[in-house]
């Protein structure tokens, strides 16, 4: 039985159960992380990725949505460890904090209302593929923008936008979407971020185009420019990822995920390009505690 943070403790996950009238519910007034543990089998550990990175991101959420939560920031790693721990998780977990406003009330609004985190853990591999690549296809649903539903939140509303474009992708035979902004330009995918190579160069929609400021964007662009690889944040027009030399879906969830072909078309010589190769592998490692460089992405869960 899987063990869940609900209403301040923890309790079994058949007891965390909220009313149909919950106003968040309605209104799409939750917002979420998206966050990874990761089993290092080879000393018995789990690591925790970013947690305090996802909660610092979380309580900036809760500031536009005007919520306020008992816990801390440094409570809820903690909490989030203690979860781990509890659920005696050995393998890599995915894990779900949402706050939402829990009061039994009608009306969209942001003022008057008490915000409650509930945190529950599950057992994730890929989200999407991370080896072979995958198909990619540019939605016709357009990215939401900073005055709709501001793309910067992690908000459940905005997901509306990400499930009707992630359906169309699927239901067209290709693995992701990527979502164009207001302007044409590309912002990101369903719900990861965006990258491509070109000329030995990695480029990335600033986050002025619409897209989430992604935890896992910041560390990819931190293992680039290590490797000495020139990071530019810049605008990407939809046929520029056409004649790409790489491209591959970075976060949380996604972890590194190659794309070989849009749109019908093959993206470089139609497989998984070196950059993308050299910073996932890092990656992977690095999640797991194996990078000494970058063991400040990682707690160690004992
Ligand atoms: N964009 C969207 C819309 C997402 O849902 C996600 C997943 N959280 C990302 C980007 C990637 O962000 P992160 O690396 O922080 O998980």
């Amino acid at each position: 039985m899987a063990i869940v943070y609900f209403e301040n403790k923890f309790v079994e996950e058949e007891e965390a159960k909220i009313s149909i009238k919950t106003n968040s519910f309605h209104y799409g007034t939750a917002v979420f992380e998206g966050i990874r543990a990761y089993y290092n089998k080879e000393n018995d550990t789990m690591y925790g990725l970013f947690f305090k990175e996802h909660y610092e991101r979380l309580f900036k959420n809760m500031r536009i949505l005007n919520m306020e939560i008992e816990e801390s920031i440094d409570q809820l790693v903690e909490i989030t460890k203690e979860l781990v721990k509890r659920n005696n998780h050995k393998e890599d977990v995915y894990i779900r904090p949402i706050v939402y406003f829990s009061d039994l009330a009608i009306g969209p609004k942001l003022i008057g209302y008490t915000a409650k985190i509930a945190i529950y853990t599950l057992p994730l591999g890929d989200y999407i593929d991370t080896n072979k690549g995958i198909k990619a296809k540019v939605s016709s649903w357009v990215r939401l923008n900073d005055n709709m539903i501001p793309p910067r939140l992690k908000v459940t509303g905005a997901y509306v936008n990400s499930a009707l474009a992630k359906t169309e992708a699927l239901l067209s035979g290709a693995e992701e979407a990527i979502v164009l902004n207001k302007d044409g330009f590309v912002s990101e995918g369903s719900a990861e971020n965006i990258f491509i190579a070109r000329d030995g160069k990695l480029i990335t929609p600033p986050v002025s185009d619409d897209i989430l400021e992604g935890i896992t964007r910041k560390a990819v662009m931190d293992i680039a420019t290590d490797l000495g690889i020139p990071v530019i944040e810049r605008s990407i027009s939809r046929t520029e990822l056409y004649v790409a030399d790489e491209v591959f879906f970075c976060g949380t969830g996604a972890q590194i995920s190659p794309v070989i072909e849009i749109d019908g078309r093959k993206i470089g010589n139609g497989t998984v390009g070196d950059i993308t190769k050299k910073i996932k592998d890092i990656y992977f490692d690095a999640v797991r505690g194996k990078v000494e460089k970058y063991k400040n992405w990682v707690v160690e869960i004992k």
